[in-house]
């Protein structure tokens, strides 16, 4: 039995020697426990320090170690699908270099698997201890709106620490699209989802990538790529104005009628001007955001470029 840890890597070369030490100890645990033989994927990110640097050393100490390093930064979620593409192993977990996602949770994870009912051990934090509280707050409300947009169902605080069976693995690859948010692919696919929790750990070194904006348009991605929900609340935008325009156009025309034509009023009229295409271009900006993830989609770019694996460059 082979498990393969895939770890996206995003300047992380101070993380990394920590994790390797953290994962080997519990894979060595689990090699008298449960027979089981590891395989570490470190996926470079294009990070701009030592990471690749780190990654070659672990693999010349310890073959176990597998890496690939990306020709440019291509993000998480591309990191993770490299990895699930690399792996080769019975059972695959997805993890922080960060030790966030604590390796030691991963014996009670690979049993709920090993029993059968269960094709995917999935995480979530309880708590968000150690976030700045207006982070929190977004998050929380981020969650609250696509769920109730999407029929995907995304779980409050998940994170993307989780162990899956091969055939969740080759659910999730058959999903090639380019616009990966993997929160929603991982419950798209289905199979039967076991959850642990567990409260926030702050990362043992380096820095966070995620800054507010960034997780704003991660935000964005998330509900384009998995509801399409606002195009109906665009929709549902221009038929309430025309019933607005409709009474409107009543209420001026009876006045006319009974009270004569006095023709004031021009200030209203740019205020409603302007509200109205405030409002067309709200709803154009809707539209546009699907359209330009469709021709992002169209193109078929490759998700990644891979610059060196430790097979060779
Ligand atoms: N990461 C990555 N590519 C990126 C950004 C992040 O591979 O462009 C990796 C990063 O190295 C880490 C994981 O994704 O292993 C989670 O990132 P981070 O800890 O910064 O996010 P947080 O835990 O704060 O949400
Ligand atoms: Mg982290």
């Amino acid at each position: 039995m082979l498990i393969s840890l895939i770890v996206p890597c995003y300047n992380e070369e101070e993380s990394m020697p920590l994790f390797y030490k953290e994962a080997s100890r519990v894979a060595a645990e689990m090699k008298t426990s449960h027979g089981a033989e590891f395989e570490f994927i470190f996926i470079d990110d294009g990070s701009r320090d030592g990471t690749l640097r780190v990654a070659r050393e672990l693999h010349a100490q310890d073959p176990r170690v597998r890496y690939v390093s990306f020709s440019r930064n291509f993000g998480k979620e591309a990191g993770i699908y490299a990895g699930l593409q690399a792996a080769k192993g019975d059972y695959v977990a997805t993890m922080d270099a960060d030790l966030q996602d604590p390796p030691a949770l991963l014996p009670a994870m690979l049993d709920t698997l090993l029993g059968g009912e269960y094709d995917c051990a999935a995480t979530r934090r309880t708590t968000r201890k150690g976030e700045p509280p207006l982070r929190s707050w977004f998050a929380k409300k981020f969650y609250q709106i696509i769920n109730k947009m999407s029929d995907t169902e995304i779980v409050d605080g998940a994170r993307d620490f989780r162990l899956m069976s091969r055939k969740m693995v080759n659910a999730v690859l058959s999903m090639a699209e380019y616009n990966r948010f993997s929160k929603g692919i991982f419950s798209w696919v289905g199979f039967k989802t076991k959850w642990f929790d567990y409260e926030n750990i702050e990362r043992v070194a380096g820095t966070t990538k995620w800054n507010f904006w960034g997780l704003f348009k991660y935000s964005i991605e998330g509900i384009v790529g998995f509801s399409t929900t606002p195009l109906l609340v665009a929709a549902g935008a221009g038929v309430l104005f025309c019933i607005l325009a409709f009474i409107g156009i009543l209420f001026v025309v009876i006045r006319a009628l009974a009270f004569g034509d006095p023709t004031s009023g021009w200030p209203s009229l740019v205020c409603i001007m302007l509200l109205c295409s405030g409002v067309q271009l709200f709803c154009i900006g809707i539209v546009g955001e699907y359209l330009a993830k469709t021709y992002l989609e169209v193109k078929h770019r490759p998700i990644y470029i891979v610059a060196e694996t430790e097979e060779g460059r």
